[in-house]
C-alpha cells in the first residue's frame, strides 16, 4: 500500500456535483423523459456509489500496516475512529445504490417522473451529505499520511543524543546520497532519513530533531507515544555522546539522557564518542565525523548489534 498515493478524499458537494454532471452528461441524447428520468437517477445513484467505494478502496487495510505507521496512526487520528468514518461512507454507499434502485422503480408507475426525480436527487444528496464529516475526517487522514517518513524495510537505526553532538554530521557523513528531511508529526524539525549500503542490504539512519535530544521529562505524552512508535521501526540505537562539550551540555546531563534512553528502548544501544579530535573518552568507540575517523569502527558495531537484535525487522510497506 502506498500511503503516499491516496487521493484525495473529495466533500460531500464535490461528490454530489460529480455524479450530477456524470449522469447529465450521459442523458443528453434521450427522447423518451421517462425513460430519461428513470436512467439519470439511476445513472446518479451508481456514479455516488461508485465514488463512495473508491473512497473506502483507497485507504490502506491498518491492520496489514507495519506497527510503526499502525502506531503513528493510533496517536494521530485514532484508528477506531478511522473505521467509523470508513463504515460510515460504505452505509452511504449502499443507501445511494438503495436509493437509486427503489425511485427508479417507483417511476415506472408514476405520472409525474420529474417530480419523483426531483425528490430522488434530493435524497441522495441528503444522504451523501450525512457523511460529510466523515469524507473530511478521511481526506485529513490522506494528508497526513501522505506526510509521514518514508521508512525503508532495512535495518533501521535510530540516532540519539544532545543536540549539536553531531548526529546529522554522522548521517551525513555515512549516507551514500544526501539525507532526506520529511516531516515527521510531533516535531517542528522533521525527521532525517540516510541511507547505506552495506554488503548485500543497506541500513538505514533515523535522527528526530526534537525528540531524543533531551531529557524524557522534558518531552510530552504524545511525544513519548511518537517515540515508541519510531522504536517500532528501529532495530538498534545509536547515542551520540560529546565529552569535548562543546555542544553546550555537560558530559554529566548527556550520560543522564543516555541511561533514561537506555530505559525507553528495548533494542540494543551503541553509544559513540564524536569530537574525539578535539577530546576522547577511553572504553568507548572514539569518532570524529569532522576528520572520518573511527566511523566505520561504529558502522561495523552497529551492523553487530542489528544482527544481536531480538526484535523481527520491520519497516514500510510502501
Ligand atoms: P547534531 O545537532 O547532533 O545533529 O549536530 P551536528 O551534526 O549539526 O554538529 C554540531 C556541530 O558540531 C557542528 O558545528 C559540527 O561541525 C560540529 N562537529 C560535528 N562533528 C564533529 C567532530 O567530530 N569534531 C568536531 N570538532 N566538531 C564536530
Amino acid at each position: 500500500m502506498d500511503l503516499e498515493r491516496i487521493p484525495t478524499v473529495p466533500t460531500a458537494d464535490e461528490v454530489m456535483d460529480r455524479s450530477l454532471r456524470r449522469a447529465a452528461s450521459r442523458m443528453k441524447e434521450k427522447r423518451n423523459r421517462g425513460r430519461a428520468d428513470r436512467e439519470f437517477v439511476m445513472a446518479i445513484a451508481a456514479s455516488l456509489h461508485d465514488r463512495l467505494v473508491k473512497v473506502i478502496q483507497s485507504f490502506p487495510e491498518f491492520e496489514t500496516l507495519p506497527p510503526f505507521y499502525r502506531d503513528l496512526a493510533e496517536i494521530l487520528f485514532g484508528l477506531e475512529r478511522l473505521r467509523m468514518a470508513l463504515g460510515g461512507v460504505g452505509w452511504a454507499a449502499k443507501t445511494t445504490r438503495r436509493i437509486g434502485g427503489q425511485m427508479s422503480r417507483e417511476m415506472r408507475t408514476s405520472g409525474d417522473t420529474r417530480g419523483v426525480r426531483r425528490r430522488a436527487v434530493a435524497r441522495l444528496s441528503s444522504v451523501v451529505h450525512r457523511v460529510d464529516g466523515d469524507l473530511r475526517f478521511l481526506n485529513e487522514v490522506r494528508n497526513t499520511l501522505r506526510a509521514l517518513p518514508a521508512l525503508r524495510e532495512e535495518y533501521t537505526v535510530v540516532v540519539a543524543g544532545y543536540p549539536n553532538v553531531g548526529k546529522s554530521s554522522f548521517i551525513r557523513l555515512v549516507s551514500s546520497a544526501e539525507p532526506e528531511v520529511a516531516s515527521y508529526p510531533f516535531t517542528t524539525k522533521g525527521i532525517v532519513v540516510g541511507h547505506r549500503r552495506t554488503g548485500r542490504s543497506g541500513i538505514q539512519f533515523v535522527d528526530t530533531p526534537g525528540l531524543l535530544d533531551r531529557p524524557p521529562e522534558e518531552r510530552s505524552p504524545i511525544e513519548r507515544q511518537a517515540v515508541a512508535a519510531l522504536m517500532h521501526a528501529a532495530q538498534a540505537v545509536l547515542f551520540i555522546l560529546d565529552p569535548s562539550e562543546m555542544c553546550g551540555f555537560p558530559l554529566e546531563s548527556q550520560l543522564a539522557l543516555l541511561g533514561a534512553v537506555k530505559e525507553m528502548v528495548q533494542v540494543p544501544v551503541l553509544v559513540a564518542v564524536n569530537k574525539a579530535d578535539v577530546k576522547g573518552m577511553e572504553g568507548f568507540l572514539n569518532m570524529s565525523t569532522l576528520r572520518g575517523e573511527g566511523v566505520d569502527a561504529v558502522l561495523e558495531a552497529l551492523v553487530r548489534a542489528g544482527g544481536a537484535s531480538p526484535r523481527p525487522r520491520q519497516g514500510r510497506t510502501r
